[in-house]
C-alpha cells in the first residue's frame, strides 16, 4: 500500500471513531430524552444517561491506563467497541516496539562478539576524543580498562607522543606508527577515520610487528650485502687499473680489460648509492641540523653542471630568497644533485633546465624543471621506488639505477619534506621540494652569486 493510500485509511479510521462516537452519544441522549419524554423531567432522565455514559468511559480508560503502566505482566483488557481497537493498536505498536528493540540487541550481540574476534582493535572517540567504547585487542594493546576508562580523553590515556601530534594535528590521511613500552615490544599502527559530516572518529589498531621486523631485515640485508661486496669490489678494481696501465698487456686483452673497469666502477657506483640509501633508511629522527646555505651550494651545483662536456644549452639558476635551510648538507646536496642530474640527463642538448629556490608563507620550496623527454602520468606514482625506471635500457646507457629518487624521497622525509612531480611526456618535466617553514632559517653572511 502506497503512502498516500495508507494516510487515507488512517483518516477514514480516525473519521469512522468520531462518527461512532457521535451517533453512541446522540442514541443515548434519544432514548434518555424519550424515557424523559414519557416518564417526566427530562432533563433528569438525560443527566443520568449522560453519567452513566461517563461512568462506562471512564472505567474503560482506567482499565487501559492499568494495563499500559503494567503491559509486561498484565494481559491486554476486553475492551469493546472502539476501547478495544484503541487496546488492538497499543498492542500492536508494544509488539512492534520489542521486535525492533530485540533486533537492535541482537545486532549488538552480534557486532561485540565480531569486533571481539577481530585481528585488529578498533576504538569510537566522541567529538572531544573521549572514548565511547573500544574492543578487547585496544584494551590489551593500550592497555585500558572500560569500566575505568570510557568518557576519559584518548589523550589522557595513550601518551605515545607520535600519537598525540597525529591527534592534534588532525590529518588523518595515513597512520602513525607507535612502539608500545611494555616489555613485548610491538609496534602498532594507529589509524583515525573520521566520517564526512561526523564529529566521532573511529581509531583502528593494527599490531605491524612482523612486517616492521621483515622491513628491517631487509633493509639490514642490502645494507650488509652492499658492505661485504664493497671490499672484494675494490680488490678487483686495483688489479683491473694495474692491467690497464700495463704497457705489456696483450692486444686482445686491453679491450676486455677496459669494458671489466667499467663494469666494475658501475658496481662501486651501485653499492655506493645503495649504502647512501640503507643509510637514510636507517637512521632515526635527524639531530645533527645545520644551517645548509641553499643559495651556495645550488651555484656550486650549476658550476658543476656548466662543466660537463655534454648537457643542455641552457642551465639557469634563479634564486628568489637567500634564506638557508636547518638539516643535514650532504643529505640536501644529495637531493639537489639526484634531481639537476637527472634534468640534465633527460633532456636534449638544445633543450634548457631551470633551477629555482623561493620562499612564501608555507616554507621554502626548490624547483628543478626541464624541456626534457617528460614521464608519461601512469609512471608518476611510482617513480620514487627503487630501481624503477621508465626506459631501462635508456636509463642504464645514462648510468642511471633507478635510485637516486629513493634517495631523494628518504632524504626529504628526514628534511619533513615532500616532493611534487608534474611532467607531460615530451614536454618536459617540474621536480619541486617543499620544504616547511620551521625547517628555514635566515642567513648571516650575504649572498655572492658567480
Ligand atoms: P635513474 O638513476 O635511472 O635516473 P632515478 O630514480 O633518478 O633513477 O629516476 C627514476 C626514473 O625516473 C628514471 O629512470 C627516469 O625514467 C625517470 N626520470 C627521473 N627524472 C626525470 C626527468 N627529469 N625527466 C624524465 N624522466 C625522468
Amino acid at each position: 500500500m502506497s503512502r498516500k493510500q495508507s494516510f487515507q485509511v488512517q483518516r477514514l479510521s480516525r473519521s469512522g471513531v468520531a462518527w461512532q462516537l457521535f451517533m453512541q452519544v446522540a442514541g443515548l441522549a434519544a432514548v434518555f430524552l424519550l424515557l424523559g419524554w414519557v416518564f417526566g423531567n427530562m432533563g433528569w432522565w438525560l443527566t443520568l444517561g449522560l453519567s452513566l455514559y461517563l461512568f462506562l468511559q471512564l472505567r474503560n480508560l482506567w482499565e487501559l491506563d492499568r494495563w499500559v503502566r503494567f503491559r509486561s505482566v498484565l494481559h491486554p483488557p476486553d475492551l469493546s467497541g472502539h476501547w478495544g481497537e484503541l487496546t488492538a493498536l497499543i498492542a500492536r505498536i508494544y509488539r512492534r516496539k520489542q521486535f525492533h528493540k530485540q533486533r537492535v540487541a541482537n545486532l549488538l550481540r552480534e557486532f561485540r562478539r565480531l569486533t571481539a574476534g577481530m585481528p585488529d582493535g578498533a576504538a569510537l572517540l566522541g567529538p572531544d576524543n573521549e572514548l565511547l567504547w573500544f574492543n578487547q585487542k585496544v584494551e590489551r594493546w593500550l592497555s585500558l580498562k572500560r569500566k575505568r576508562d570510557v568518557g576519559l580523553r584518548i589523550e589522557n590515556l595513550v601518551r605515545y607522543p607520535a600519537f598525540v601530534q597525529y591527534l592534534e594535528r588532525g590529518d588523518f590521511s595515513h597512520s602513525v606508527t607507535v612502539l608500545q613500552s611494555d616489555a613485548q615490544q610491538r609496534w602498532l599502527s594507529m589509524h583515525l577515520v573520521q566520517a564526512e559530516g561526523s564529529k566521532q572518529k573511529l581509531l583502528i589498531v593494527r599490531d605491524v610487528t612482523h612486517e616492521i621486523r621483515i622491513e628491517t631485515m631487509r633493509r639490514d640485508f642490502v645494507a650488509n650485502a652492499s658492505h661485504e661486496l664493497r671490499s672484494p669490489l675494490t680488490v678487483i678494481s686495483g688489479y683491473l687499473d694495474a692491467l690497464a696501465e700495463d704497457t705489456e698487456l696483450e692486444k686482445t686483452w686491453q679491450e676486455p680489460v677496459r669494458e671489466m673497469r667499467r663494469q666494475s666502477e658501475r658496481m662501486r657506483a651501485l653499492i655506493e648509492e645503495l649504502l647512501q640509501l640503507s643509510r637514510l633508511e636507517n637512521s632515526g629522527d635527524m639531530s645533527d641540523s645545520q644551517v645548509v646555505d641553499v643559495c651556495g651550494l645550488l651555484t656550486f651545483l650549476r658550476k658543476d653542471v656548466l662543466s660537463l662536456p655534454v648537457r643542455p644549452a641552457e642551465i639557469n639558476l634563479q634564486l628568489d630568497s637567500d634564506v638557508c635551510l636547518l638539516g643535514a648538507e650532504t643529505e640536501l646536496q644529495s637531493v639537489f644533485a639526484n634531481l639537476i642530474s637527472n634534468a640534465v640527463k633527460y633532456t636534449p642538448n638544445e633543450g634548457k633546465v631551470m633551477i629555482r629556490w623561493w620562499q612564501d608563507p608555507d616554507g621554502g620550496h626548490l624547483s628543478v624543471s626541464d624541456t626534457g623527454i617528460g614521464i608519461a602520468a601512469e609512471d608518476l606514482p611510482r617513480l620514487t621506488e627503487r630501481f624503477y625506471r621508465v626506459d631501462a635500457g635508456r636509463s642504464r646507457d645514462l648510468g642511471g639505477f633507478g635510485l637516486g629518487l629513493a634517495i631523494v624521497k628518504h632524504a626529504l622525509q628526514r628534511h619533513d619534506a615532500t616532493l611534487t612531480i608534474e611532467s607531460e611526456l615530451g614536454k618536459g618535466s617540474t621536480f619541486i621540494c617543499h620544504f616547511p617553514k620551521e625547517r628555514l632559517a635566515a642567513r648571516d653572511v650575504p649572498i655572492v652569486v658567480t
